[in-house]
């Protein structure tokens, strides 16, 4: 569902039935001269509408204002659009605190941008994992007072995170493709792979037509089919099952 047509009463049960609530998170960036400048962001969106077809699932509005950075071209005429990571942070605490107080305990974040060495971090979803992490610690403060935490009502803490109840766990975030997928998939910017899960995503974000040989990053892009795409369409989607499914009640 998506969460703005929802109804209060649609919003409830959501809740109470714990369903997991997701947002798209990603950026808009220049993708050479054949891709659509929000592919990163239309990838998650467009899996995250296979997936709404087979589960309780909410899907927030996406947010496509991350720190897309002018790494790969200068903004000029090219489209690249980036809001820096200190500004979204606070932007991204507050989100998370209001999803926390209207009753969400299950969120989740799918970014595809930038997410080669996710355990690392980059900008954009740092700044929404850090966010993420200051939002729950306020919120339980707030909720259950100072001390909460060595309260004996916490003493089953380490099973609790084992068995998923840790409320550390209530918000996270995930790249859309894991190492496992970057090792069977190609992981590229705006070449083979991106321009095949557009082709298999998104085909009306391609121009193949448009396609130039000027860049090193985009030359493999000539190799991409809607097949490949579909491969990895499929890859992708077994990795947001099984993060997604395993909380529904
Ligand atoms: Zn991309």
């Amino acid at each position: 569902m998506r969460y703005e047509m929802m109804l209060p009463h649609q919003i409830r049960e959501a809740i109470e039935k714990n369903w997991p609530v997701v947002l798209p998170l990603g950026v808009l960036e220049y993708h050479g001269e054949h891709l659509a400048v929000g592919m990163d962001t239309l990838a998650v969106i467009r899996l995250l509408a296979i997936l709404e077809a087979e589960m309780d699932l909410v899907i927030l509005p996406p947010f496509y204002y991350g720190a897309a950075s002018y790494a790969v071209e200068p903004p000029e005429g090219n489209g690249s659009l980036h809001v820096d990571a200190g500004t979204l942070f606070p932007f991204a605490q507050a989100m998370f605190k209001g999803l926390l107080r209207i009753g969400f305990r299950n969120l989740h974040v799918f970014i595809h941008h930038q997410t080669e060495n996710f355990a690392a971090g980059m900008p954009t979803d740092l700044a929404f994992r850090f966010a993420a992490r200051q939002a729950i610690f306020e919120f339980l403060e707030k909720e259950r007072g100072e001390g909460w935490w060595g309260n004996e009502k916490m003493a089953d803490y380490y099973a609790q995170q084992a068995a998923g109840g840790d409320p550390f766990n209530w918000i996270k975030a995930h790249p859309l493709m894991t190492p496992e997928i970057i090792g069977q998939f190609p992981f590229d910017h705006a070449a083979q792979g991106e321009t095949s899960l557009m082709l298999a995503l998104c085909p009306e974000g391609v121009e193949m037509g448009r396609l130039t040989d000027e860049r090193w990053y985009t030359r493999s892009a000539r190799e991409a089919s809607a097949e490949l795409g579909g491969r990895g369409r499929d890859l992708i989607l077994a990795h947001m099952r099984n993060v997604l499914r395993p909380a529904i009640g």
